[in-house]
């Protein structure tokens, strides 16, 4: 049996993966088998992690994380965790390949996924011109006309990213205002390439066998208009990965996992949580990071305190 166990391969789950490498508690990350990296993987240039005043690309920098990790002694398991039992003493883990592995402690770290509109086109027409990740597909997008769906900085970032290849960008935002950090709003309206569509939300996405345009809604009059377009990005934000653990863990009316104060302790001793799923609010790289190492801090005094617990009851027995 395992001593630690940290599900997820973001900035949280392999800061936490540093330290309980320090610790010596040998811990076994699972990374995803398909998505492994997490959200960063999806990302152009970080520039406000901190240590990197050039600027470090998503990918690179979860790379640089994970050597740092396994450097102290983490082993790093690609599969998809299928099922948990976070209830007993010995949590039990089991991945894709139909193996249950045992551990004292977990530290749940599984981040987020791509919120969706919601519109029954979306499933048909994801991969045929419907996206949500420019890194990704921007590439097929040449010299066409796309629009990002989105007012906050993933969907400015996205926006600017998309200018390198399309020769048009419409944001379609809600509101008439923006979300966005500044720096990422201006970097978006200096941009001749990017036209903002205010008031707007996407009520259907036309086209067959690949995106051929949206029907807009004017969101203070109502009135329907039709934008061709050759793809869709949604950058709408993103939604805790709580799937694994519901019934067990729990939650808060925003849908994270709930834990203690500043801590990660989750409702289950033994289980800590970190990153964007316990995270409503910042949801950023560095503060994931730092969510990991309160969890692997956590997790290391719960273990010390049981081995002194256990170590007592001996004692008294004899
Ligand atoms: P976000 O800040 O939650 O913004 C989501 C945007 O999508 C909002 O403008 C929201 O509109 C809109 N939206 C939500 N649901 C919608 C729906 N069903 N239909 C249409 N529009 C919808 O999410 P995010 O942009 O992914 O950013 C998440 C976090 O990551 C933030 O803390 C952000 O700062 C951070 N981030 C940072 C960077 C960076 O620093 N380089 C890059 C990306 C993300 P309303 O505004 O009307 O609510």
């Amino acid at each position: 049996m395992r001593q630690i166990i940290i599900i997820g391969s973001g900035p949280a789950g392999y800061t936490a993966a540093v330290y309980a490498g320090r610790a010596n508690l040998e811990p076994l990350l699972i990374a995803s088998s398909v998505e492994a990296g997490g959200e960063l993987m999806n990302t152009t240039e970080v520039e406000n992690f901190p240590g990197f005043p050039e600027g470090i690309m998503g990918p690179d920098l979860m790379a640089k994380l994970q050597v740092q990790a396994e450097k102290f002694g983490t082993e790093v398991l690609y599969d998809d965790v299928v099922s948990l039992d976070l209830t007993g003493d010995v949590k039990k883990v089991q991945v894709g390949s139909g193996e249950t592995l045992e551990a004292s402690t977990v530290i749940f770290a599984t981040g987020s996924a791509y919120r969706r509109l919601g519109l029954p086109e979306e499933e048909r027409l994801s991969g045929h011109g419907l996206s949500w990740c420019a890194t990704c597909d921007g590439f097929f997008f040449r010299e066409k006309t796309i629009a990002v769906v989105g007012g906050g900085d993933s969907a400015m970032e996205e926006a600017t990213f998309l200018t390198r290849f399309a020769s048009k960008v419409y944001v379609i935002h809600r509101r008439d205002t923006l979300r966005a950090s500044k720096i990422m709003q201006n970097r978006a309206f200096e941009n001749d390439k990017i036209e903002f569509v205010w008031n707007s939300e996407v009520v259907a996405i036309e086209g067959e066998g690949a995106v051929s345009g949206v029907t807009l809604r004017d969101t203070e009059t109502g009135e329907l208009r039709k934008l061709p377009l050759d793809g869709l990005f949604v950058a709408i934000g993103n939604d805790p990965r709580t799937h694994l653990v519901h019934g067990q863990l729990e939650l808060t009316p925003e849908g994270t996992i709930a834990v203690e104060g500043r801590s990660s302790r989750t409702n289950l001793p033994g289980v800590f949580a970190a990153g964007d799923v316990i995270d409503p609010t910042y949801r950023q790289a560095v503060t994931a990071a730092a969510s990991g190492t309160v969890a692997a801090l956590d997790a290391e005094r719960y273990l010390a305190a049981r081995e002194q617990a256990q170590h007592e009851a001996l004692t008294l027995a004899n």
